[in-house]
């Protein structure tokens, strides 16, 4: 049987090929009798700013007869135990014929997954993809960037790889476990480091995730699958409460298993699904600002030492403040930049980003509360997206009607004056930004939950959160502010027979691996029902 072993700290200087020799000293073993080790996790301890280490967490096999000399246990903290890492469940295939192959909605986060196990296990799923493929879209969006037309279709929210081809790539999530893993693992057949599997906060980098989106495609084709790309779902044609079709901008197709992935920006999508009767509630949702600081700041704050931002790169930081309302630091990117995060025209919200060199002389986070359904005014599923919307399109104003980011200092926020027009503002958003007064993009209840919680970050960073800081927002597309309805087991709408809503539009996830990890589960479910189809 393995063994575990955890809590063993190396300094940061101490490169990982020392590993082993550690692990032996720790096991009281001759290294020439540990067997195979891997590493289950690896994280920074970064409390002391003079001994920063790595704690990792390993398993190890040891050669026979060698195990039975252990006392684990021994050294009281249980960090030498007996385990076995729970087994990924793959499904075997169910008994049922599949009339039609499964058409996946959407090639984000949780469709790519969805759409990767299905075509691993002999279901040669279509993927339907309203924007363009990351060859196309990527350069689409650079333009953008540069003053270039907003496209409805190829944007930072769609597009192959959906809003995960363009998130800063920190493939970090609540859950763990098997399917976790096993995502994961996927990311690294599909050109991730291989060390993603264990690192504590692993991060691609945004420069990296068109890259692996377009693997995940071949892989996906090469195994019988197939992409559409500009087509978008308009309809779902359904008979005797069963899908039996989907209408398309590229015409009908028909469907008895349908997977929609389609992330919480497709609000057209949205609308059409709700006027179609699939059943939706209203669900809490995350709001802010973004704030801005030089990430130099940040990094004398969590180092003190230069050596050690040379060792392990820019900093980051989690900070939240509690209150009426609690407040917390979302999506932090260090060495990132503001982006617009807009699937719409006429409607402006921020987001960040970051490459995987974290090379950008900037630091930038959410500033976030959370708005619960009783605080959206209305009642109606969909109320959540219209107030979205209507701070959306008020940003979309204060940015001179052109994405101009609407900035604003921290201090005058803070102050809730307006930022002199003259002001130097420096601020990694691309096209360019413009002074406003921010309180007007966000219900007043969160800019008073903002305005509170800022100082109180301030202090737990020693004054170098809001030094030279700037904000800009409203930041809205943090988690969907509806949910779809489905059943616990099947993981179909209730009323609707091969309707699985996944991922973070559907509301049952928030980030990549959430999302990814609940498309590859309904995916899991289908593949148990039904037989695989038989490459043509
Ligand atoms: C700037 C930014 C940074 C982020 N950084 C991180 C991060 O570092 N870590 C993290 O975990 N999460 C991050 N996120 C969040 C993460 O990207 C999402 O949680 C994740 O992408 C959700 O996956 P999804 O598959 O549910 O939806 P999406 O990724 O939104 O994908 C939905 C897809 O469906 C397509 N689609 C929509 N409607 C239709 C239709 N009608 N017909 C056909 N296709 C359709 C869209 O084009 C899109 O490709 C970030 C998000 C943004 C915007």
């Amino acid at each position: 049987m393995p063994i575990r072993v955890s809590n063993l700290r190396l300094s940061v200087n101490v490169p990982e090929t020392a590993l082993p020799a550690h692990l032996a000293r720790r096991l009281g073993i001759l290294i020439g009798d540990l067997g195979s080790w891997r590493i289950l996790k690896k994280s920074l301890d970064a409390r002391s700013s003079t001994d920063l280490q790595f704690v990792y967490t390993t398993l190890v096999e040891i050669a026979d007869g060698k195990a039975g000399q252990l006392k684990l246990g021994s050294d009281g903290r249980g960090d030498l135990q007996f385990y076995e890492p729970p087994q990924f469940e793959d499904a075997s295939p169910g008994s049922e014929p599949l009339s039609e192959r499964p058409i996946v909605v959407g090639s984000g986060p949780a469709g790519l997954l969805a759409g990767y196990y299905l075509a691993r296990k002999g279901y040669r799923p279509l993927i339907i993809e309203r924007g363009a493929a990351v060859k196309t879209r990527v350069p689409v969006v650079r333009q953008f960037d540069r003053g270039g037309e907003f496209d409805r279709e190829n944007n930072y929210l769609f597009g192959e790889g959906g809003a995960g081809c363009f998130s800063d790539g920190k493939l970090t999530c609540r859950l763990e476990g098997p399917d976790v893993d096993w995502v994961l693992q996927s990311f690294v057949e599909c050109g991730g480091r291989p060390s993603l599997v264990y690192e504590n906060r692993p991060h691609l980098g945004s420069n990296k995730l068109p890259m692996i989106c377009r693997n995940y495609r071949r892989k996906i084709e090469a195994l019988g699958g197939e992409y559409k790309f500009g087509c978008r779902l308009e309809g779902i044609q359904i008979r005797d409460g069963r899908v039996v079709g989907i209408q398309t901008s590229s015409g009908d197709i028909p469907c008895g298993q349908l997977i929609l992935g389609i992330g919480h920006s497709a609000r057209d999508t949205y609308q059409m699904l709700y006027e179609l009767g699939v059943p939706m509630v209203q669900k809490a949702f995350q709001l802010g600002l973004r704030i801005e600081q030089p990430q130099s700041q940040i990094n004398h704050h969590k180092y003190g030492r230069p050596e050690y931002e040379t060792l392990l790169g820019a900093a980051d930081y989690t900070l939240q403040a509690r209150g009426a309302k609690d407040v917390f630091t979302f999506c932090m990117c260090a060495g990132g930049i503001i982006m617009p995060s807009i699937s719409e025209p006429n409607m402006f919200c921020s987001n960040g980003m970051s490459n995987s060199r974290h090379d950008s002389p900037f630091a930038n986070s959410g500033i976030m509360a959370t708005l619960q359904p009783s605080e959206f005014g209305d009642s109606h599923p969909l109320a959540g997206m219209h107030l979205q919307q209507h701070y959306e399109a008020i940003a979309f104003q204060l940015g001179q009607a052109n994405y101009l980011a609407p900035i604003q200092t921290a201090q005058d926020f803070l102050k809730g004056r307006a930022t002199a027009p003259a002001t130097k503002l420096d601020c990694s958003y691309e096209r360019g930004v413009h002074p406003a007064q921010l309180d007007q993009l966000l219900p007043a209840v969160v800019t008073q939950a903002i305005r509170q919680s800022l100082p109180i970050m301030d202090k737990k960073l020693r004054g170098d959160f809001l030094k030279n800081a700037i904000l800009v927002g409203p930041e809205m597309r943090g988690s969907s502010p509806i949910r779809i309805d489905r059943d616990l087991t099947s993981r179909q709408c209730p009323n609707i027979e091969g309707l699985y809503p996944v991922g973070e539009g559907a509301g049952y996830a928030g980030g990549i691996i959430s999302a990814a990890v609940d498309g590859l589960r309904s995916a899991r479910v289908i593949v148990r029902q039904f037989q695989s189809l038989q490459p043509s």
